[in-house]
């Protein structure tokens, strides 16, 4: 039998079984490194599957590395499982593990009679830290011929963009005092931190159209009548190219160290998890890809130039060291958009699952063609 359709096979003998996984992580959601409940159900599931399953994997307590396959390239699916605070699943990583699940499970039988090693592993912490660092500053990725992952959102697009980000912690440190009583003897942290939102603010008109600053204040004080002796902020700053990353990230912390000096605070800036790097998808997985997704009925746009900005992931920071691809697959979400509360409930809508299902489908596709035709070779020509 033809194998494509040997994976559809495989594929549907589990959808119910994954679309009741994406429900469950739904009602579920774990965040960053907490996933541990979610990873234990994804590594069952990949056992159940035939996976050989280290678990946990590489150092990271829910991280985990699902091998099928004896001999020949290696395609590595990533699998995200995070989910954000407060707004639970609303980024659809319940709909990337489960799409990766499945695209595992329709491989695995395969390798073997395709000559190639499928690994599904577990990448937890990409809203925050960067998981796929760690892995790669592991060995995770050593040797793979390619990764893959797919990500929902209110749009198809087969080759997104993905801005550089840098995760900074911001404290203002100042001195408690009576807020009626004896004002004039406190140090006001909290002024330092509203002053560095300011600036920020003040600093937006000379941003780029592909760099993007935003930030929150995470701990603003205690009582009204204590002036603020400590104050913390977590922002992100993110741009398109590496060099201009670097110099917003000066101008963004001159902003916190202006304030400092205003207010008399003493600031303290620490970088929190890795910095992720954009995204650059390779261009033979990005052609089969978009050819296998229009073959089962869902056509990949590229990116153009009225293409909206994306976000960022640490998928970028794989791609700079294995061929990878990561589409993106509309859940018909709109007017919602990830990381709001109603995109998490669109995940599990039937359009979130047709996702699991296109998405698996269109990954197992492109790792037959790339093994049928032999065209491994032709990986790697935009790194
Ligand atoms: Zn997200
Ligand atoms: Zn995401």
């Amino acid at each position: 039998m033809d194998p494509k359709q040997l994976a559809t096979e495989r594929f549907t003998a589990v959808e119910a079984e994954l679309r009741d996984l994406s429900r469950w992580m739904y009602e579920h959601p774990e965040v960053a490194y907490q996933e541990r409940a979610t990873s234990e159900r994804l590594v069952a599931f990949l056992t159940a599957a035939g996976f050989d399953v280290a678990y946990p994997a590489h150092g990271l307590e829910t991280a985990f590395s699902a091998r099928a396959g004896s001999g020949g390239p290696e395609v590595v699916v990533c699998a995200e499982y995070d989910a954000l605070p407060e707004v639970g699943h609303a980024c659809g990583h319940n709909i990337i593990a489960t799409a990766a699940c499945g695209a595992g499970a329709a491989l695995a039988p395969l390798a073997d009679e395709l000559g190639i090693r499928v690994r599904v592993l577990g990448t937890p912490a990409e809203e925050a830290y960067g998981g796929k660092v760690d892995l790669i500053e592991a060995g995770a990725f050593e040797g793979a011929a390619a990764a893959m992952m797919i990500h929902p959102s209110p749009m198809d697009l087969v080759d997104p963009a993905a801005l550089g980000v840098v995760h900074l912690e911001v404290e203002y440190q100042g001195k408690e005092s009576h807020a009626a009583f004896a004002p004039h003897l406190g140090v006001n942290a909290l002024d330092a931190a509203v002053q560095a939102y300011v600036n920020v603010s003040t600093l937006r008109q000379s941003l780029l159209p592909t760099d993007r600053v935003h930030g929150v204040i995470v701990h603003g004080g205690g009582a009204p009548n204590v002036i603020p002796g400590f104050t913390s902020m977590a922002w992100y700053v993110r741009s398109a190219a590496a060099d201009r990353l670097v110099e917003l990230r000066r101008r963004v912390e001159a902003c916190f160290e202006a304030a400092a000096v205003a207010t008399g605070c003493t600031v303290t800036l620490k970088e929190l998890g890795h910095p992720y790097v954009d995204l650059v998808s390779d261009p033979v997985l990005v052609e089969l890809y978009a050819a296998n997704s229009a073959a089962l009925g869902r056509p990949m746009p590229r990116r153009g130039p009225d293409t909206p900005m994306a976000g960022s992931t640490d998928m970028g920071n794989v791609s700079h060291v294995v061929p990878s691809i990561h589409p993106m697959l509309d859940i018909h979400s709109l007017p919602a958009v990830n990381h709001q509360k109603e995109f998490a409930a669109h995940t599990i809508t039937p359009d979130g699952d047709a996702a699991i299902r296109d998405g698996a489908l269109a990954m197992a596709w492109t790792v037959v063609d790339l093994a049928t035709a032999d065209r491994w070779d032709e990986l790697g020509a935009a790194l």
